[in-house]
């Protein structure tokens, strides 16, 4: 396919210059698209799966139509505080080389006279979550009559997570003179509704079905009893050189039991689930993004607005309990043209579920036995045969990699495989496939 080069967008100095130094060289196929027909002024609904550059390709536009000596004039509408943070980010990074833009964003859960405080510096952009945004409009502390472009953020999800009515009540505020995008990874009658009334003859953009743009994402599933998940998580970290994984579990107490699980294996694992204040949630996803905890765990609505290129793995410790939830979850992998793997736990009928999602979804998740697992190898000999594999390991090929428990990447294969599975019937050493990330798995 033909690449555009951010050269040939038609951009302002400033913009090529910061883009060129966020290392963007190609733009992506949503952005060469839509940036055009932004900067056209025409409203359009763009559809491109997670992690393909949808925000910049509705920052870029906003920031180039932006004067700095008027008030507020984009208002990007974002489903949770994650995203809203992230794409404030984004747009920071955009408009550096721009005199006088200031960006403030306004979401639930964080202290609003901050916002209330950084409102008083009149915004050109406000990047926000519904509910909030409302509370500001309330407030008085948000005035939207100069807002010319509204940007409708990962509409799905807002759809999915019940924000229908905040965001119609947001755009009845904004004056009709505006430009509406909107942004989603899916497309479906409540969102086409949605188009249909509140979008003027709008370009659609559907870049969905683009070769390149098809997540990468090798999806396994393993059928275990509920006592073994834990044992199968660990073995999994461990086979992986994982650079981020993300868990997913169902329920905020099972956030807390993972997590304590794997601190208590000596594994550095942090949590994040909604009954969390807002600053540890920030702190947390911190220490993920700049990869100093490298397994986070979640449940759904802490883990949708989770947008992290670097996740190699997901994990859905727990299958979800809404089909939907599946794509949403393994999307976090697989991003940016980037390849992830996902693994499923399944229990007993769960395997109905799963080949439900398998067939709706149109996804080969592939079966896959652990190694090891539901032998019962004596665990405190079989950890420090580990332990001296680790170390052993360290001495000859390379530096440890930090501190005990954290992931080391295996250069497995049936005759080197642990000490545990040494004890393996032959059989078992048939079949073993290792991955381009050193994981090993076998098919059945
Ligand atoms: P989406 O909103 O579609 O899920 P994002 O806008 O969050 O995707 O982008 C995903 C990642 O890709 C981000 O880390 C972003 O900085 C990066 N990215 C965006 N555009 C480009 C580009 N043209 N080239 C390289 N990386 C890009
Ligand atoms: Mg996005």
């Amino acid at each position: 396919m033909q690449k555009t080069k951010f050269e040939e967008l038609n951009l302002s100095q400033h913009m090529k210059k910061a883009v060129a130094e966020m290392g963007f060289s190609d733009a992506t196929p949503i952005q060469a698209a839509a940036i055009p027909v932004l900067i056209e002024g025409r409203d359009i609904i763009a559809q491109a799966r997670t992690g393909s550059g949808k925000t910049a390709a509705f920052a870029i536009p906003a920031i180039e139509r932006i004067d700095a000596r008027r008030g507020l004039q984009t208002l990007v509408v974002c489903p949770t505080r994650e995203l809203a943070i992230q794409v404030t980010e984004e747009f920071r990074r955009l408009f550096k080389y721009y005199d006088g833009l200031t960006i403030v964003t306004a979401y639930g859960g964080q202290d609003i006279s901050l916002q209330l405080r950084a409102l008083t510096q009149h915004p050109q952009i406000v990047v926000g979550t519904p509910g909030r945004l409302i509370d500001h409009m309330w407030r008085g502390t948000i005035r939207l009559d100069e807002v010319n472009f509204v940007v409708l953020d990962e509409a799905d999800e807002m759809l999915n997570m019940g924000f229908r009515d905040d965001v119609e009540d947001i755009l009845s505020y904004v004056p009709q003179t505006r430009q509406t995008a909107m942004f989603s990874a899916t497309m479906s009658p409540d969102i086409m509704r949605l188009m249909k009334k509140h979008l003027k003859n709008p370009v659609h953009i559907d870049t969905t079905d683009h070769k390149n743009e098809v997540p990468k994402i090798d999806q396994f599933y393993c059928e275990l009893p509920e006592t073994q998940k834990f044992d199968a998580l660990t073995r999994i970290i461990d086979q992986r050189d994982i650079k981020a994984a993300l868990i997913f579990v169902n329920t905020k107490s099972m956030v807390d039991r993972v997590v304590s699980r794997l601190s208590g294996a000596g594994y550095r694992a942090r949590g994040i689930h909604g009954g969390h204040e807002q600053c540890r949630r920030e702190m947390v996803m911190n220490s993920f993004r700049d990869g100093s905890v490298k397994i986070l765990v979640a449940t759904d609505v802490a883990g949708r607005g989770i947008d992290i290129s670097d996740i190699d793995t997901v994990i859905n410790y727990d299958l979800p309990r809404d089909d939907e939830d599946y794509t949403h979850r393994i999307g976090r992998t697989g991003r940016a043209g980037k390849l992830g793997t996902s693994f499923t736990f399944v229990v007993g009928k769960e395997l109905y579920d799963l080949k439900r999602i398998e067939k709706n979804g149109g996804f080969n998740i592939q079966r896959m036995d652990i190694p090891g697992l539901g032998q019962k190898p004596a665990k405190t000999e079989a950890k420090h045969a580990e332990t001296d594999r680790n170390k052993t390991a360290a001495r000859t090929t390379r530096p440890s990699k930090g501190p005990a428990g954290e992931t080391s990447r295996r250069q497995a294969s049936p005759k080197n495989g642990r000490a545990g599975e040494k004890r393996q019937p032959p059989s078992h050493d048939e079949g073993w496939i290792t991955d381009s990330t050193g994981f090993r798995y076998k098919l059945i």
